[in-house]
């Protein structure tokens, strides 16, 4: 991948924290960006995503509604997808389920459990890690690898 060019790290001491700054990044994002998230079960990956989709004006509906499918296509002020790669163990077993084809297109991707096919990310993208850190607390480490994604950064944290 593209060489770090910005970092930024930020205490969320709520679940509601959380969501307004996943609310936050929805607004911000524009079409190819890709956001990969990384984190353990229950660290917060898909409460962030639930505010990005919010954010992007995704109807409600269409995020609560429970699938096992492994890439969730939501129609919001942009097409959106959000992928849980939590499940799949090769990038063949990726190829299988068409995200490949939805990459670097006319959407924004947000990838939950890319550290399991770490190949999935194209050069540029950016890499939000979330860690428990007691109670209602996450640590959140947003890593920006190329020019679009350090200034979608620096617009989502300034
Ligand atoms: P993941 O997708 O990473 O497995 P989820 O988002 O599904 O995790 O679940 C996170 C859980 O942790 C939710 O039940 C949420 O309410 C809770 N939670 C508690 N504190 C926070 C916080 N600061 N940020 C996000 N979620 C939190
Ligand atoms: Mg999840």
């Amino acid at each position: 991948s593209a060489e770090t060019s910005a970092v930024r790290t930020v205490r969320l001491e709520s679940p509601d924290a959380t969501h307004r700054l996943g609310v936050r990044l929805g607004e911000l994002l524009e079409p190819g960006d890709f956001v990969g998230l990384i984190g353990d079960l229950g660290a917060g990956k898909t409460h962030l995503v639930r505010g990005v989709a919010e954010g992007a004006k995704v109807p409600r509906s269409e995020v609560a509604s429970p699938t096992f499918a492994i890439v969730y296509p939501y129609a919001g002020r942009i097409p959106l997808y959000h992928a849980d790669l939590y499940r799949l163990t090769d990038y063949d077993d990726l190829y299988a389920t068409g995200f490949l084809d939805l990459e670097g297109t006319d959407s924004a991707m947000l990838v939950e459990w890319l550290d399991k096919i770490p190949q999935a990310a194209p050069r540029d993208y950016l890499r939000v890690t979330l860690k428990h850190t007691g109670g209602d607390a996450r640590d959140l480490m947003a890593e920006a690898f190329g020019a679009r994604p350090a200034a979608l950064l620096e617009a989502w944290m300034p």
